[in-house]
């Protein structure tokens, strides 16, 4: 077949009043100079392929002087950057592979099975409530309609993900959904898996056979070494850092028991960046190496819940947020030069795009988002938003981004809701002001609940944004790495994007 050639060309910039110039024979061009790459600059295409040129090259690439057969023609055309030498059928495959996340539908369900907690952190994105706030409580009558919901889902495959609050505060109703859930599930036969974010803090050894015999994954949070993290995350006349620590070894060690390979199956930690975190980067690692953990996620803190209100505290110029990054992520690549496999979970969602031409599907990194279309979240009451950042800025007092309810919602109904199309419609990088030029759209996205609650609306400025700069900051720092770093450094990197299914955790399905 032969298809007409639709990329628009690359034109060369001409100066006022000087002859017009025939368009290069180039595909869209971004061009990115990175302060730390040797003076060279980065040059992508909209397929997410890159190189690097010189300044020289750049400088006749800008007076129009690319002739066939010169070196940087080759250079450009070996990575798709020669229009009249791209297949439009194979990059449009290409696309559609990347892309294949668009025809399943939402897989990830967050159900908020309560909002008390037993701890009182800084930065409390949910709004917790006090242990006596019983009436946060989710029933188990609307557990099950959670689950009615999710199962009908185009996604093949759900994860149920328990949040809060801390959900084993309201345990016996976690319990009766994930019964449900596997009992429901014979009729639908998908791929069905769960997952407990939990402090830890309200653990027992009851809990854990549980949660270690019905296939739970544990995810629990650390903010560093012990000072920091209890600071924090208060515990009321216990200490929180001790208590998440004595329960990541104890599950580690369950799961070796059990015959586990303890490279794949540990419980994961999240960490939440707040200003006085920036201090100790170096000591963060090193907190995450000595609880067993194999990966860190040096994520900024957000803008909702109680961060908002404790934001003259906690919160920080992007431009610090770098150097923390920086700095924690060369620790952690000495540690692997050594020999130590611990990876940062931003550079491997980010690499991933980068280096294996795959999309990981992470909600918040992807063009368009996964707000609703890839994630769904359930209030304790039964209220259905397009995010769980959604549903932190309804327990902030606006409802912006509830979308139905699982007594009376149908999902066809909550799927063609009119905030979910302007959701989908706000996250396009190609289409948002600012992404569309940006040498990082091919492997960036944007959060349109961040847009929403910084800015006002989820058409989001992304020059002013907090959560693009530090996007821009993550892959500045990559590109780098990857064109200036040493062999060693470039292997470990390409490393961090294999992807290793932890299958143990999947629940048996009708067909087993
Ligand atoms: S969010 Fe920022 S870094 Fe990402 S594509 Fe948009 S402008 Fe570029």
């Amino acid at each position: 077949m032969n298809v007409q050639n639709p990329l628009p060309a690359f034109r060369p910039f001409v100066a006022a009043g000087a002859a017009a110039q025939k368009p290069l024979d180039l595909v869209e061009v971004r061009y990115r100079p990175l302060p730390n790459a040797g003076g060279d600059v980065l040059l992508t295409n909209p397929f997410g392929d890159w190189v690097f040129v010189t300044q020289g090259e750049m400088s006749a690439l800008v007076r129009g002087q690319l002739d066939d057969g010169t070196p940087l023609h080759q250079k450009l055309a070996a990575k798709n950057f020669i229009r009249s030498k791209i297949s439009v059928e194979t990059e449009a495959k290409r696309l559609a592979r990347k892309k294949r996340f668009l025809a399943y539908g939402p897989n990830l369900h967050i159900c908020v099975v309560t909002l008390r907690c037993n701890e009182t952190c800084v930065y409390c994105h949910a709004s917790r409530a006090d242990m006596d706030q019983v009436q946060t409580d989710m029933s188990p009558e609307i557990g099950e309609k959670v689950v009615d919901f999710m199962l009908q889902s185009t996604s093949p495959g759900v994860t149920l993900e328990f949040q809060g609050g801390e959900p084993l505060a309201n345990f016996p109703v976690m319990k009766h959904i994930i019964e449900y859930a596997v009992q429901k599930n014979r009729a639908y036969g998908k791929q069905l898996d769960f997952t407990l974010v939990s402090n830890l803090g309200l653990m027992t050894e009851d809990k854990l056979s549980y949660l270690v015999d019905h296939k739970v994954q544990i995810c629990t949070s650390i903010d560093g070494p012990e000072a920091l993290h209890t600071k924090q995350r208060v515990l009321v006349g216990g200490n929180s850092h001790r208590e998440a620590a004595r329960w990541i070894e104890r599950i580690n060690k369950k799961y070796i028991e059990l015959g586990l390979d303890p490279t794949l199956y540990h419980v994961e930690a999240l960490l939440t960046t707040t200003r006085e975190a920036l201090k100790y980067p170096r000591e963060i690692v090193d907190t995450y190496r000595n609880l067993g953990c194999r990966a860190i996620f040096l994520r900024p803190v957000d803008p909702f819940g109680f961060a908002k209100k404790t934001a003259g505290r906690i919160e920080y110029d992007r431009r610090e947020y770098h150097d923390f990054y920086r700095t924690a992520v060369d620790h952690i690549l000495s540690l692997n030069a050594k020999g130590e496999e611990i990876l940062e979970r931003y550079a491997a969602i980010f690499l991933t795009k980068i280096l294996m031409d795959e999309d990981s599907n992470f909600l918040d990194i992807r063009s368009p988002s996964g707000s609703a279309i890839g994630a769904l979240a359930y209030n304790y009451d039964g209220s259905i938003f397009s995010s769980d950042e959604g549903r932190m800025i309804h327990e902030m007092g606006d409802d912006f981004f509830k979308i139905g309810d699982v007594r009376t919602s149908k999902y066809r109904d909550v799927m063609k809701h009119e905030t979910v199309r302007a959701l989908v419609l706000a996250s396009i990088r190609e289409t948002q002001p600012d992404c569309n030029v940006c040498t990082y759209a091919p492997y960036c996205g944007i959060q349109p609940e961040h847009s929403y609650r910084s800015q006002g609306s989820i058409f989001g400025q992304m020059r002013q944004s907090t959560l693009c700069s530090v996007h821009k900051g993550i892959q500045d720092f990559l590109f780098e790495k990857l064109h200036t770093g040493d062999a060693s450094t470039v292997d470990t990197l390409k490393r961090w994007t294999t992807i290793r299914e932890r299958s143990h955790f999947i629940q048996s399905s009708a067909a087993s």
